[in-house]
């Protein structure tokens, strides 16, 4: 298997067609699982845990529903559904379900590539977005991509520096962190001012948070550092 390959768990009890969806995506890189029933699916899903689900809607055991919503459960991983001409009301049923999208056989392989590449796309730009763009601390939002913090629905104009200095704080939230571990952080390594410069910054940052809205996110623990505090 190819480092980094995106894996793909082809659920269907066609084996010719399993294999040829197989070939064809082993051929683009992919890494590819087949479960040949939807009791295996629910079973590979646990163990190869795919990045992607190819999902024949009639199967024995468990139907492509079925497996659908039991996944839904505990994962996000883009499923698409795979119909027979004729199973309108499936489809429907299959996107109530859970699945990101459908396509009905006998399909081009070609149609298939795209709508996974298109439900990978939308799945990862999800994903950055919820993961790692946006922080929060209680009231507070930071979007690291638009460099804005919110209060609420009030946005809080804060420097380069102290946007830097707050994202630290939060992504370390209820941990504390001394003043050399911020300066090399948010000063980088190659600052050799004053170890205040922190401590100017702290109190810009409770000037334009914790005074103005009237809370206590940066808790200074003397002699050490300090910290945002996520609980009450
Ligand atoms: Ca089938």
């Amino acid at each position: 298997m190819a480092e980094n390959a995106v894996k793909v768990l082809i659920v269907e009890d066609e084996a010719r067609l399993a294999r040829f969806i197989e070939l064809e995506l082993k051929h683009e890189g992919y890494d590819v699982e087949i479960a040949e029933n939807g009791r295996i699916a629910i079973e590979k899903f646990y163990e190869y845990s795919p990045d992607i689900m190819l999902l024949d809607l009639m199967l024995p055991e468990l139907n492509g529903i079925e497996v659908c919503r039991r996944i839904r459960k505990e994962s996000e991983i883009p499923v698409i559904m795979i119909t027979a001409k004729g199973e309108t009301m499936d489809k429907i049923a299959g996107l109530d379900s859970g699945a990101d999208d459908y396509i009905t056989k006998p399909f081009v392989i070609e149609e298939l590539l795209a709508r996974m590449r298109a439900a990978l796309r939308r799945t990862n730009a999800e994903r950055s977005s919820s993961d790692s763009n946006i922080l929060t601390l209680k009231n507070l939002t930071a979007d690291i991509s638009r460099r804005t913090v919110m209060f609420d629905d009030t946005e809080i104009e804060l420097t380069k520096r102290e946007f830097d200095l707050l994202v630290y704080l939060i992504k370390n939230k209820n941990i504390v962190i001394t003043r050399e571990q911020i300066l090399n952080q948010v000063w980088g390594y190659d600052y050799f001012g004053e170890t205040n410069i922190v401590d100017v910054y702290i109190r810009y940052l409770r000037t334009k948070i914790d005074d103005r809205f009237g809370v206590k996110f940066i808790h200074t623990i003397r002699g050490v550092g300090y910290f945002a505090k996520d609980e009450n």
